[in-house]
């Protein structure tokens, strides 16, 4: 039986906690707040409550993986997962919207030549169908399996089938980037293309620059499905925390842990603010790349993966609004508003240029009665991708309300008081710097969008969550879970747990 200190009680420490549990050893999970979860927080007032972090839930088979393994009740004993219907309805800078089912891919073809114009949903679906290759070929190395040794290969191998264009007396051309997708194999409708890129930017990337492999973003949307959580996404955190708790899982809150303890070349445990020593046989570290350096002295331990980081992604801006009036019959849970000039925005995020009028906004009307005071009420998130650091005012709220009037036209005489959790608070809670978010791991673009391995330089010390591979979001980070345990279980030979 191991002593392991775990750092932070983000969701991929935490299911690497319970994980370590089950299988004998004695995790203590060190946390700097007062409370687990990290990014993913409930704000409640007067009768509301919003969550503070991601609001709905992909891929939930990796949670029931770990409800499975680690006790009797199943994950859907425990927390109320519904596929929301539609998955997500697209409000174009046209005015047209769309309504694209939850899951059925012949559904969303279908919306999209209604809308768009026939031939649309064709060239959707044969794109998807691209998808799925790249999906089929990068799901284990990127989603199941620790980081290969060699993962050059997946830095330098496009797994997306890209379609070749030929032009006349030009040279073939072929999408390497998502925004190339939406130009040479979506046909170019401004519709598609606002589609397609949109997966890229609510993951904080450019789509301009995102690899043709970010395909499989809106591949895994569109067919596992996207979920909601009943009393909102802090329930499925809760029920992780209560499990750990089940099997003994130790939690120390405030603890903030300022080093990470080396002895005879290895992790050898953690020393806290008020400079006690917790002595451990492994350390497993679910933190940001500065603050796990920082614990090192600035000495980075994350090996040679280039690798996401903290200064090239976005951070989020959410605005959590109280309405007065009872939430309509047919409201979408998830609208998302698209921005009216593509090219400002691209460049306010990603170029240093000036906040567009009206950026890209999703807005989120759960109709979750747990989260208002009553049925004359309704809860609303709205979501914005925003550049790393961005500072959030009054303006900034202003442009925010005027894109989220396109989901709800009488927002403004419905507003009781709105609260906005800014970059900066992003960055209290996880301690990422600027309060970017991390994403997925994805193949190509050199490597720069992959997550260093779980297992460092260090003996006895492993990453864990959004920050280590297979990278963030909820699933990915719970998955760096079941990584790590079966890396600390199994040993170095681990090669997965699917
Ligand atoms: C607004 C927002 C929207 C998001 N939307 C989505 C989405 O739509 N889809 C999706 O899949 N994902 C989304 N995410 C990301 C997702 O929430 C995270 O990737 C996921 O929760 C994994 O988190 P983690 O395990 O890396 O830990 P984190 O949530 O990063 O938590 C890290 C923890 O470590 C603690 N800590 C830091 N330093 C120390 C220290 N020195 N000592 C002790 N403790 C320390 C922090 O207090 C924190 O609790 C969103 C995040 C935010 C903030």
């Amino acid at each position: 039986m191991a002593r392991i200190a775990v750092i932070g009680a983000g969701m991929g420490a935490m299911a690497a906690a319970a994980r370590l549990a089950v299988a004998g050893h004695r995790p203590v999970v060190f946390e700097r707040a007062s409370t687990y979860g990290g990014a993913v927080g409930l704000l409640e007032r007067e009768g509301f409550a919003f969550d503070t972090g991601p609001g709905l839930l992909p891929l939930p088979a990796v949670y029931r993986d770990l409800f499975v393994k680690t006790g009797k009740e199943p994950l859907e004993d425990l927390v109320g997962l519904t596929q929301i219907e539609p998955a997500v309805r697209h409000v174009f800078a046209d005015g047209t919207t769309a309504d694209l089912p939850n899951a059925r891919r012949a559904g969303v073809a279908e919306a999209l030549d209604a809308v768009v114009g026939s031939g649309a949903g064709a060239r959707w679906s044969a794109f998807m169908d691209r998808a799925r290759e790249a999906w089929d070929r990068s799901r284990r190395p990127l989603l199941e399996e620790p980081l290969w040794p060699n993962w050059r290969v997946l830095a330098d191998r496009e797994p997306y089938p890209a379609l070749t264009r030929k032009r006349l007396l030009r040279k073939d051309r072929t999408a390497t980037t998502l925004a190339g997708i939406g130009g040479l194999e979506l046909g170019g409708d401004a519709r598609l293309v606002a589609l397609v890129e949109q997966y890229a930017l609510a993951y904080g990337l450019d789509p301009r620059t995102a690899p043709a492999s970010a395909a499989v973003l809106p591949y895994m949307e569109q067919t596992f499905g996207t979920w909601a959580v009943s009393g909102g996404l802090r329930a499925l955190a809760d029920a992780v925390y209560a499990r750990c708790l089940q099997r003994r899982v130790e939690f120390r809150f405030d603890a903030d842990v300022t080093r990470i303890v080396e002895k005879d070349g290895r992790a050898a445990g953690v020393e806290l603010g008020d400079g006690a020593v917790e002595e451990a046989d492994f350390v497993v570290a679910g933190v940001a790349p500065s603050v796990l350096d920082g614990l090192l002295a600035g000495r980075s331990v994350r090996g040679e993966v280039p690798a996401q980081s903290e200064s090239a992604l976005s951070s989020r801006l959410t605005v959590h609004l109280a309405l007065r009036g009872a939430r309509p019959e047919g409201t979408a849970h998830r609208t998302v508003v698209h921005g009216a000039d593509r090219d400002a925005e691209l460049a306010w995020l990603f170029d240093g240029g000036p906040r567009p009028d009206r950026p890209t906004v999703a807005v989120l009307r759960t109709g979750d009665p747990s989260q208002v005071p009553d049925a004359g009420h309704e809860a609303v998130t709205v979501i914005v991708t925003v550049p790393a650091h961005a500072r959030v005012g009054g303006a900034d709220v202003e442009a925010v309300l005027a894109a989220t009037q396109r989901a709800v036209p009488d927002l403004r005489e419905r507003i009781l008081w709105h609260e906005i959790r800014a970059p900066q608070d992003i960055a209290e809670t996880t301690g990422a710097a600027g309060g970017v978010v991390p994403a997925p791991a994805l193949a190509a673009a050199r490597g720069r969008l992959l997550h260093p391995a779980n297992a460092t330089a260090l003996p006895g010390l492993f990453a864990v969550g959004g920050w280590s591979h297979p990278g963030g979001g909820l699933p990915h980070a719970g998955m760096s879970g079941a990584l790590v345990a079966g890396l600390i279980v199994e040993g170095p030979q681990f090669r997965g747990s699917q």
